[in-house]
């Protein structure tokens, strides 16, 4: 499972804390120290009463890896030429190896 990031506010200081599953062990407190995150790979803990909020930063990085269908066509276009170039330099090598 990848790395989790959620972003979450205290409703009662209104405090604004990121929680990354990455730092495992680690209670995110906020200022009040009435809320607490601990986020871990496979389960959140809450204490108090966390508002979880939509963490912006991941959305845009998704949709800054997004490629226009050119791009794309240019990108499989691109990576089968670097196959066909290793298959074409190792295939002595396989044929060889193929024979013993
Ligand atoms: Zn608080």
């Amino acid at each position: 499972m990848k790395n989790l990031i959620i972003k979450w506010k205290c409703d009662i200081c209104n405090d604004i804390v990121i929680s990354d599953s990455n730092e495992r062990h680690k209670i995110n407190w906020c200022k009040c120290k009435k809320t607490a995150v601990d986020l871990e790979k496979y389960y959140r803990r809450e204490i108090g009463n966390p508002i979880i909020l939509p963490f912006k930063k991941e959305k845009s990085k998704v949709k800054g890896k997004k490629l226009t269908q050119k791009e794309t066509k240019e990108a499989f276009a691109e990576m089968k030429k670097i196959a066909d170039e290793i298959i074409k330099k190792e295939m002595p090598l396989l044929k060889k190896l193929a024979k013993h």
